[in-house]
């Protein structure tokens, strides 16, 4: 490993080999010596859920692989959640090293990052296990006709039958089982499940990533309740949540060919003659930068999410750095449709609202425009929804070299046609259900959690997410997504499509 300045980096200083860098005692990670002088070494960059599939599906594949993740790992402020006690690991078979007990560290790094932009706010995952960490654990799979028009080269066939499957029984999830949803917390699911039905939607119970077991020990009273009073999203590393650090992530450490590496930030991919370097920031928990290296590698797959994958390529390629003609980076961004609404339902439900967020409904009114409504346990009695939709515009992500921020480039899409389906499709609930609106703070109506495109599939790089321009650079994350999940939340299908392209890149490597 070859530390360099802020300056040498300015001044783009040469490349050290992978080997010894990645020796190197870095906070919150596990020297294995993975890559080190390895032919083939990949590096994926970020832990969310994308990274984590690949991180599993290259060390399966016997390619040594290590991931670079900015933020930390955290844990619960009541449990050591990678020591057992969610049953999924046990003793000292931890592989990613706990946080020690009473020195958490500030939250600088964060949990979670938020980008404003002019017309739109967006909030994403910032820790070891990206946006399977804050999310709020609904794993739900978009309607065949609906993904069929989003991405018709994709077969939906195998990710229905192959992709899909393959993530939730590696997370372990499932729908929320009948006796927690008739336990007292969960009203407003009862009650949007009857205002739903009465409207002609079709309800779902979507798969999430809970652990119901534990939930039903909270309701017994048997441990603190936690998922079951709503506190489910952006709430540390909840012991019930199957976030990806207790399965896939954990999974590939264990198989000795991974390595993560958190407080680790990418700053700069670099392309060499067999390969990349990626300038590294190994970052102290507050955020302050110790040191700066490089690493190589002769595969990378980015995974950075929406936003920063396409920073990330957009900045180096304005460095000068990545060559590779392609113009396309940036484009195809926008915001799953999505839309966050509120109404107080005709019969008044009591707070707090059981987590996590886990029945949905459908509106197939608008054939070409269905309208998912996910109802979102909130901390007060009014009914949260999240409606989403597939939209007719999308937008442009940028890169602005004097604030080094990525700029959103959206136009609200108030009256285009998803837009109107999406009002209309609420205001059927509210007259199915005698529900009245109940107007949301405007920072909530400006802001989105489902950030997707920026490097679409078939646009940007092709179907196994290689960019155009380049060799062995994969993007394999929800910027491969033109904007939209197809009227769902994303995280299942951008984990599936990760499946499905390392299905087909990892045993080539
Ligand atoms: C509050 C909240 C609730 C949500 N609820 C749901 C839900 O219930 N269901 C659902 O389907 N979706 C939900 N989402 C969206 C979901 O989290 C994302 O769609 C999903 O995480 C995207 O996966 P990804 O792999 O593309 O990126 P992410 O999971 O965001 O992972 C990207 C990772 O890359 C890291 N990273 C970024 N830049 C760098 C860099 N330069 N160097 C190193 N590492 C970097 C990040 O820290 C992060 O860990 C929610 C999101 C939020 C914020």
């Amino acid at each position: 490993m070859r530390k360099i300045s802020r300056r040498q980096f300015i001044h783009r200083s040469s490349l050290l080999a992978a080997g010894t860098a990645l020796a190197a005692g870095c906070s919150n990670s596990n020297s294995n010596g993975s890559g080190s002088g390895s032919a083939q070494h990949a590096i994926v960059i970020g832990s969310g859920f994308a990274g984590s599939v690949a991180a599993l599906r290259l060390a399966q594949a016997g390619v040594p692989v290590t991931v670079l993740e900015r933020g930390q790992h955290w844990q619960s402020e009541s449990a050591n959640v990678l020591a057992g006690s969610n049953g999924v690991a046990s003793g000292n078979t931890n592989p990613l090293p706990p946080v020690q007990a009473g020195s958490e560290p500030p939250r600088n790094t964060g949990l979670l990052e938020s980008i404003s932009g002019e017309t739109v706010s967006v909030q994403c995952g910032s820790c070891i296990g990206g946006g399977s960490l804050v999310y709020g654990g609904v794993l739900i799979q978009p309607r065949r006709e609906t993904f069929r028009r989003l991405l018709p080269q994709i077969s939906y066939d195998d990710m229905d039958n192959i992709y899909y499957p393959r993530v939730l029984g590696q997370i372990g999830a499932a729908p929320i089982p009948d006796d927690v949803l008739d336990s007292p917390t969960y009203e407003s699911h009862r009650v949007f499940i009857a205002d739903s039905e009465r409207a002609g939607f079709e309800v779902l119970r979507p798969n999430t990533s809970f652990d119901w077991d534990m939930v039903r020990q909270e309701i017994a009273g048997d441990i603190p309740p936690q998922v079951s009073i709503g506190n489910y999203a952006i709430n540390g590393n909840i012991p019930a949540k199957r976030s990806t650090d207790k399965n896939y992530l954990r999974e590939a450490v264990q198989s000795g060919k991974a390595e993560v590496r958190g407080l680790t930030e990418v700053e700069m991919i670099r392309e060499l003659p067999t390969g990349y370097a990626v300038v590294c920031c190994r970052l102290s928990a507050a955020g302050e930068v110790l040191e700066r290296y490089e690493l190589q590698c002769t595969h990378l797959f980015l995974a950075a999410g929406s936003m920063n994958s396409s920073k990330l390529l957009l900045k180096s390629q304005l460095a000068g750095e990545l060559k590779g003609a392609n113009d396309r980076i940036g484009r195809g961004w926008g915001t799953n449709g999505d839309q966050l609404v509120a109404n107080l339902a005709s019969v008044p439900v009591a707070s707090p609202q059981g987590g996590p967020a886990c029945i949905a409904s459908i509106d197939h009114g608008d054939p070409d425009y269905p309208i998912t409504s996910m109802h979102s346990p909130a901390p007060f009695t009014a009914q949260l929804q999240m409606l989403m939709s597939t939209p007719d515009e999308l937008g442009q992500l940028g890169y602005d070299p004097v604030s080094d921020k990525v700029q959103i480039l959206w136009s609200p899409d108030g009256a285009t046609p998803s837009a109107l389906a999406r009002r209309a499709s609420f205001q059927r609930l509210l007259t199915a259900s005698g529900g009245t609106e109940v107007n949301l703070p405007s920072f909530l109506g400006k802001t989105i959690w489902h950030p997707l495109g920026g490097t679409v599939m078939g646009d940007a790089c092709d179907n196994l997410g290689q960019l155009y321009g380049y060799r062995n650079l994969y993007v394999v994350d929800g910027s491969l997504l033109p904007g939209s999940a197809g009227a769902a939340n994303p995280a299942l299908t951008v984990a599936a499509n990760a499946e499905r392209i390392m299905a087909a890149v990892a045993p080539r490597l």
